[in-house]
């Protein structure tokens, strides 16, 4: 009898969706994508399925039946990873986890970076700053929804600072020299610019 681990190895061979999926990095490796037995329990539990289209249990039987449209498809952005489904699969899948991947597979294509362009202002001020802020074009809709003093806030935010004996929030140079560097490094630009070239297409 194989051991679990040699029974693993054997699993996550083949290059079929399923197995693209057990193999990629974000998968944790006692993922049980292979036994989901179709029990609806993900489904019942899910707040996307509840309140979309979006069926937990019908991803994870288009994954397991190799549909590749899946990838192309717009339902895979409804789940909110939540991980409800997780934390209720008998046989230890999750759809959260594959719909993460899924995702990640749309990204390497056009269609997933169309999807996720929106959000690249997000990306560029983590470049500009090198750290996570809201970006300019938020502002407006922000202003609306917290008033006058959230507006304030904003604008004076340097001084309030200096007023409760706090530093800059922004980073001292040196430090943002070295974020510029590492999102060289890793390819984070790249990515970022790979993003953006799909609206000029
Ligand atoms: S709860 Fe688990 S076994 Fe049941 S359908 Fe969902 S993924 Fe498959
Ligand atoms: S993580 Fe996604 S698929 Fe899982 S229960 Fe939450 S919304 Fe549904």
């Amino acid at each position: 009898m194989k051991s679990s681990k040699k029974q693993e190895m054997s699993d996550n061979q083949g290059d079929d969706l399923a197995h693209r999926v057990l193999n990629d990095i974000k998968a944790s490796s006692d993922l049980g994508l292979l036994r989901c037995v179709q029990c609806g329990l993900c489904t019942s539990m899910c707040p996307a399925s509840k309140h979309s289209d979006y069926d937990a249990r019908e991803i994870i039987k288009r994954v397991l039946d190799g549909d590749e449209s899946i990838i192309q498809d717009e339902i895979i952005w409804n789940c909110f990873y939540c991980y409800t489904c997780q934390s209720v699969c008998p046989v230890g899948n999750s759809v959260c986890q594959v719909t993460q991947i899924l995702r990640q597979m749309a990204i390497d294509e056009d269609v997933g970076k169309q999807k996720i362009e929106s959000f690249i202002s997000f990306a560029d001020n983590y470049i500009k700053e090198g750290l996570g802020s809201i970006p300019r074009e938020y502002h407006g809709q922000l202003k609306i929804d917290y008033g006058q003093h959230w507006e304030n806030l904003q604008e004076n935010l340097e001084e309030v600072r200096e007023q409760l004996g706090l530093d800059s929030m922004y980073l001292l140079p040196e430090a943002k020299k070295s974020i510029d560097k590492t999102l060289d490094a890793i390819g984070f630009k790249k990515r970022v610019q790979e993003i953006k070239d799909v609206r000029n297409r």
